[in-house]
């Protein structure tokens, strides 16, 4: 309810509750530092795991921040905004979540007490725009630069693959399998997935097509057996045992309709009255099913991959003509197949011609474990790649695709901007120091929001060092104090908890793109924030009513289960 020239106006719906001014802005601080608090300790090759439980009760352990929030079922609309930021940041560089949350967490808290000093938020959100476009600069001037011109020759990858082992190996490092050979294993299969998955831009950099690479998971045998296959491998049979095994000079058809004959939705009913209409019913099902296959046959393929169902007489017929078949093959594989074969997916059979078939040196299936897994090799497209991923349970096969989709982002960065940083918050510390004489040369209250960014970064030093349990002050002050004397590379060794001159000394390097999108998006998320000065929520819903899906999915529907207290 709100009052215009003495008379009440009602614009709000009965219920709704309204949170304004200071108030507003502190709630929205409190609920996204305490999300930020959560993730801290998770932050770095020390950090702790979580374990979340989602509503169907399954169950995942991860530290790794993106994971992390996307599993949380965050309901405070500040702290949504946050695990939006790190959506945003796993989007674009597919790293640097937890880091991305942390530090919008720390210019939080420091915004905090410059409100309480009495600056206006505005004046925050601009210090801190221009300290971190400061940042971004003085991240270009400590990078070091990597020569990755012929990267898909052998001799052009000799040259930056130490580079490139640093960068993967400060990545999976940190994850939750790290034991050195497996490391080793996935950080070989990574560079070459990688390269091969690569396109040269005109700037003599390169794109990795991540999409041109397949992560299949098996559960058996160990993380070593894992393989990297140069082509595409189908969690599928082969569905007939009467078909081909293996197939040279494959021509695919891609299929999206059923090799079946499509019941009605609705229950139609025949009646049959002798058995010869049985007969006859029978057998025009079987030659409508024979003439697909006939189409088939026609347009010249040898194997089929279908995405629907195939009918057990399809099968048969299938066999008969020695093609080799899979069915209920997934969308994204079907469409992988498509860009790696070179063929088309068609929705009806009777618009299948030549031109639409894929084509592959070989398709095969192999056993792997207990399981029968088909291989799709030496496609035309020859950037198409799958790491088949080996390992003995569930949950370290899911954290090794998590690591690898990491490892295999990590891979793409550096080679979209081939720029490498120290990591172990050298460069942190760095641009903190650096922060602060240029402050001085802004001065006002914004000189004040740029210390108070300054001092958030500096936390990632702080929430690193606590993670390998060092003293964080003593840290810090030797930190700022090798800065000082001009060791831009000092930082926190932390898996051996103390602090070195040089970090990449140890091979902790990080892509300088991955830092700037941390930068740039806590900058923003705190922005957003501190923007704020007003929540106004509808009622709660009844139980029962809206929310289908888990936090985050819901959208709209979600509104009115924020929780202010
Ligand atoms: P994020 O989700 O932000 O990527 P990580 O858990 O991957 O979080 O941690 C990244 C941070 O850990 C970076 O600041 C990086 O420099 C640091 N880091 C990673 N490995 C090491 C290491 N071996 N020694 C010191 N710091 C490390
Ligand atoms: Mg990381």
């Amino acid at each position: 309810m709100t009052a215009l020239y003495g008379i009440p106006v009602v614009i709000l719906k009965e219920g709704t509750s309204r949170t304004q001014g200071r108030d507003a802005l502190r709630n929205n601080i409190i609920a996204a530092r305490a999300l930020a608090e959560v993730l801290k300790t998770s932050l770095g090759p020390k950090g702790l795991d979580k374990m979340l439980v989602d509503s169907f009760g399954d169950i995942t352990v991860t530290n790794d921040g993106a994971s992390i929030v996307k599993e949380m079922e965050v309901q405070h609309p500040a702290a949504k905004l946050l695990v939006e930021t790190a959506k945003a940041v796993d989007a674009e560089v597919g790293d640097g979540t937890t880091s991305a949350v942390v530090l919008a967490g720390s210019l939080l808290g420091k915004a905090e007490a410059l409100l309480d000093q009495n600056i206006h938020p505005t004046i925050i959100i601009e210090g801190y725009k221009k300290a971190a476009a400061k940042s971004l600069e003085i991240l270009d001037e400590i990078a070091t630069k990597l020569d990755v011109g012929g990267i898909e020759t052998p001799e052009g990858l000799a040259k930056v693959r130490p580079e490139l082992v640093k960068v993967l190996y400060t990545t999976l490092a940190s994850k939750y399998l790290a034991t050195p050979d497996i490391i080793d294993r996935l950080i070989d299969m990574v560079i070459s997935a990688a390269v091969v998955a690569s396109e040269r831009r005109g700037d003599g950099t390169y794109e990795v097509r991540l999409d041109n690479v397949k992560i299949e998971k098996k559960k058996g045998a160990s993380m070593t057996d894992s393989q990297l296959v140069y082509g595409v491998v189908l969690d599928k049979e082969v569905v007939h045992p009467g078909m081909p095994k293996r197939v040279e000079k494959a021509k695919i058809a891609l299929i999206d309709a059923p090799l079946e004959i499509e019941k009605p939705e609705i229950t139609a009913k025949i009646n049959i009255t002798s058995p010869e209409q049985i007969r006859s019913f029978l057998d025009e099902e079987a030659k409508m099913l024979k003439d697909m296959v006939d189409k088939i046959v026609a347009v010249g393929a040898n194997v089929v991959v279908c995405q629907k169902g195939i009918d057990d007489v399809a099968q048969h017929f299938l066999a008969k003509k020695g093609i080799l078949a899979v069915r209920r093959v997934k969308r994204s594989d079907m469409e992988k197949l498509e860009r790696a074969t070179g063929g088309r997916i068609v929705t009806s059979i009777r618009d299948l011609t030549e031109k639409d078939l894929g084509y592959a040196e070989l398709v095969e299936e192999r056993k792997i474990g207990n399981d029968k897994m088909v291989f799709i090799e030496g496609c035309k497209n020859p950037k198409a790649v799958t790491i088949l991923v080996r390992g003995a349970n569930d949950m370290i096969i899911d954290e090794a695709e998590r690591s690898l989709n990491d490892a295999l982002h990590a891979m793409r960065n550096v080679l979209r901007d081939p720029k490498l940083i120290p990591g172990g918050a050298a460069p942190e510390i760095e641009i903190a120091l650096r922060l602060k004489k240029y402050a001085e040369s802004v001065g006002g209250k914004e000189q004040l929001a740029i210390q108070s960014f300054a001092d958030a970064l500096e936390e990632i030093a702080v929430v690193l060092a606590s993670t390998s349990g060092m003293d964080t002050l003593d840290t810090l002050m030797e930190l700022r104090k090798l800065h000082t004397e001009g060791k831009l590379y000092a930082g926190i060794d932390v898996m051996n908890g103390k602090v070195i001159e040089n970090i990449l000394s140890i091979n902790v390097a990080e892509p300088v793109i991955v830092k700037k999108q941390i930068i740039k998006a806590s900058t923003e998320a705190a922005a957003a924030v501190l923007k704020v000065d007003d929540i106004i929520a509808a009622s709660p819903m009844k139980a029962g009513e809206g929310k289908g899906g888990k936090a985050g999915e819901g959208g709209e529907e979600e509104r009115g289960k924020f929780d202010f207290e």
